[in-house]
């Protein structure tokens, strides 16, 4: 009997990224272009490195949706046919919209699929039907929706629905928020966010003598209480997958190739299960929380996905907590007959330190540095980020594998 089983969708904030995340399992991926998306300081894709990246997922039976969800000005409109004409010329899979000006554009010029960005903040039958109306045939509900909210809104109102599972949360109803413009003179609304929830903030006197609990407020006169924690759906999968969502999205253009590839990876692996066997065990549910915990990560949460979050969704602390691993390079060519691979270099590392292989199915595993040298055959003290090092062939590596180190505790 096939199971129905949710896409698996990861962000691809580069071409490096989207190939990392195809390879680590991703069904799908979502990207910028260099202008209309929300994500400024992303990479974001260049004309040619879209179509790049559009043969390559196809390649692999993954699929590219193009984010172009920022609030247009008038303005913005006078590149956008263009735009929109070129990327449905090469394939792309839909655009992820939430201007609603933009989306009777978008209809009115190509046959692109259309997806309602989270922007929207559609949480509701009534609200997805009209979406539909409009052309929209998949929601990417707003991260407020719970599971069952979304099983409802698919059922009732008759179209695809996409929910975060995995990734950072915004304090806003997501984006919603002006705190950027005014603290930065920069418009989350238009890619600008400077994340000014995370920061520090104090409360006056005055607004703690308002309080119900004014103990608790004045315990927390300086803190980080507009943060929220990361969301992280793992030990819900089950219920997305039972509930039919149509998509599972993890948040995180700007972060890491390893972030990329290390959530692609726990995910695929996880929903294969399922798959297989129809439940999880508590064993590999253990090891896949404790994988998801080696990458930098603000303490997990489930946020709203089963009931409304509340001051227990709050990351009421300074830093980030440490992920237990740095990410030193991937692997760009593998020669068993000249016995090296070639590792472009993220971060330091020496000759003689044991690495980590991430493969992409299976358990990862150490390798020994015994050298290090450069492509001209020149042996190396030390690396540095950016560039290619030739280290020994180890079996079972393979050309895009990711390589991290364990950090000492
Ligand atoms: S500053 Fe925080 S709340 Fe505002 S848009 Fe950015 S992530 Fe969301």
């Amino acid at each position: 009997m096939s199971r129905f089983m949710p896409e698996l969708l990861a962000p691809a904030g580069s071409l490096d990224k989207l190939i990392v995340a195809v390879l680590y399992g991703a069904d799908a991926v979502y990207l910028g272009g260099q202008k209309f998306g929300l994500r400024q300081a992303a990479e974001n894709f260049t004309r040619e490195e879209l179509k790049e990246g559009v043969d390559f997922a196809h390649q692999h039976n993954s699929k590219v949706f193009v984010v172009l969800n920022s609030y247009f000005h008038q303005k913005d409109f006078d590149s956008l046919k263009d735009f929109l004409l070129y990327i449905e010329s090469i394939k792309v899979d839909a655009v992820i919209v939430s201007d609603p000006g933009v989306i009777q554009f978008i209809s009115e010029h190509t046959n692109l699929e259309i997806h309602l960005s989270t922007q929207a903040s559609c949480l509701n039958v009534r609200a997805a039907k009209l979406w539909k109306s409009l052309g929209v045939t998949r929601v990417v509900l707003g991260r407020e929706a719970s599971i069952e909210d979304a099983a409802r809104i698919k059922k009732e109102a008759g179209l695809e629905v996409e929910m975060f599972v995995h990734g950072s949360m915004c304090m806003a109803y997501s984006g919603h928020c002006v705190i950027s413009n005014y603290t930065q003179g920069r418009d989350s609304n238009r890619g600008g966010c400077a994340h000014s929830c995370r920061f520090e903030y104090s409360l006056s006197k005055d607004s703690a003598d308002k309080g119900k609990d004014k103990e608790d407020l004045e315990k927390r006169k300086h803190s980080f209480f507009m943060s929220s924690k990361d969301l992280e759906g793992i030990r819900v999968l089950d219920k997305f997958i039972e509930s039919e969502i149509d998509s599972l999205k993890v948040e995180g253009r700007m972060k890491s190739h390893l972030y990329a590839g290390t959530i692609s990876k726990v995910y695929r692996e996880a929903l294969d299960y399922y798959e297989e066997n129809g439940h999880f065990l508590s064993d590999n549910m253990s090891n896949w929380e404790s994988e998801l915990r080696k990458i930098t990560h603000r303490a997990y949460t489930e946020a709203s996905l089963i009931s409304p979050a509340d001051d227990s969704s709050i990351y009421d602390e300074r830093e980030h907590e440490d992920g237990l691993y740095t990410s030193i390079g991937s692997i760009r060519e593998v020669s068993k007959s000249h016995g090296f691979m070639l590792l472009e270099v993220k971060s330091y590392f020496h000759p003689g330190e044991i690495l980590e292989v991430l493969p992409f199915k299976g358990v990862p595993f150490e390798i020994e540095v015994t050298f290090v040298k450069s492509v001209s055959d020149k042996n190396l003290e030390k690396t540095k980020p950016g560039t290619l090092v030739k280290i020994p062939y180890y079996e079972g590596v393979e050309r895009f594998n990711l390589v991290r180190r364990r950090n000492l505790q």
